[in-house]
C-alpha cells in the first residue's frame, strides 16, 4: 500500500528531488512551500510521514511539528535542515522529530531513513492493534499506574499527560526496574538511533518526565541519576531495603 508523505519544503530543487525518490519506494508525496499549507493540510489529511524544511518563507518547520505534538493521533516527522549544527539537531528531536535529514543529503540516505521511520511506524501500529485486542496490561510502582495498551499514566490516580516519545521513556524505565541505562542506550532502545551526539535529548527528556510525574523533580522518586552513568527505573528491591535507609540517613 502506498505511504501518503506530505512535504513541507521551499527549494524546488529538494522538492523535485524528494518527489522522484520516494515515489520509488512507494510513497504518493504531496508537497507545499510554506508553513501556512503544511499546517492546513496536516490538521484536514492523513498521513503516513511528515518532512519538514527547517526555514520556511513565513515560518519554522519546528512550530509544525509542535503541532503535530499536540495532537493525539502520532504521526512520523523527519526535519530537513540547510544547517547541521548540533544545536539544530537537538532542538529538532526535542520537538518531536524522530529523524533528521541535513542538507545536501544524499538520495540513498533519504530513502534508507525513510524506509526505517516507516517500518519503525508499522511495526507499532501493529503492536497498537494487537494490545486492543488483548486484555489490559498495567505495571504498578508506588503510586504510579502505567496502562500499556491505553498508553495512559496516573500517579495517585491522576491522569498524567505524557508525550508519546515520554511514554515509551517511561514504560521502558518501569520494565526494567532497578537496570541502569547509559543515555547512549536509551537512545537506541527508545529512540531508535545508534549514532551519536543525541545524549542531551535524552537529558531533556527525562527532566519533562520528571517535572509531570516526579512530585519532587530535584528529589526523584522513580528515575533516578546514577552519576556518571545514566539512570535507572524505581527498584523496591534496593530503594527499600534496610541497607539503603541506612546509608541515606
Ligand atoms: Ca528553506
Amino acid at each position: 500500500m502506498q505511504k501518503r508523505v506530505l512535504l513541507v519544503e521551499d527549494e524546488p530543487e529538494i522538492r523535485h528531488l524528494v518527489e522522484t525518490h520516494l515515489g520509488d519506494v512507494g510513497c504518493d508525496v504531496t508537497a507545499v512551500g510554506t508553513c501556512r499549507h503544511g499546517e492546513a493540510l496536516v490538521a484536514s489529511d492523513t498521513w503516513d510521514l511528515l518532512i519538514l524544511d527547517l526555514m520556511l518563507p513565513d515560518g519554522d518547520g519546528l512550530d509544525i511539528c509542535r503541532l503535530v505534538r499536540q495532537s493525539e493521533s502520532y504521526l512520523p516527522v523527519m526535519m530537513l535542515t540547510a544547517r547541521s549544527a548540533e544545536d539544530d539537531r537537538v532542538l529538532g528531536l526535542d520537538t518531536g522529530a524522530d529523524d533528521y535529514l541535513a542538507k545536501p543529503f544524499s538520495v540513498l540516505e533519504l530513502k534508507a531513513r525513510v524506509r526505517a521511520i516507516l517500518r519503525r511506524s508499522d511495526a507499532y501500529a501493529n503492536a497498537a492493534s494487537e494490545a486492543e485486542s488483548r486484555p489490559a496490561e498495567q505495571l504498578a510502582h508506588e503510586g504510579l499506574l502505567i496502562d500499556i495498551n491505553r498508553r495512559a499514566v496516573e500517579l495517585d490516580d491522576i491522569p498524567i499527560q505524557l508525550t508519546a516519545k515520554e511514554f515509551d521513556l517511561l514504560l521502558h524505565f518501569a520494565r526494567h526496574p532497578g537496570r541502569v541505562f547509559s543515555r547512549a542506550e536509551l537512545l537506541d532502545q527508545v529512540w531508535g538511533y545508534s549514532h551519536e551526539g543525541y545524549e542531551h535529548t535524552v537529558n531533556s527528556h527525562i527532566n519533562r518526565l520528571r517535572a509531570k510525574i516526579e512530585k519532587q523533580p530535584t528529589e526523584p522518586r522513580f528515575v533516578k541519576t546514577v552519576w556518571g552513568v545514566g539512570y535507572r527505573f524505581f527498584d523496591p528491591r534496593i530503594d527499600d531495603s534496610p541497607a539503603h535507609a541506612r546509608a541515606v540517613s
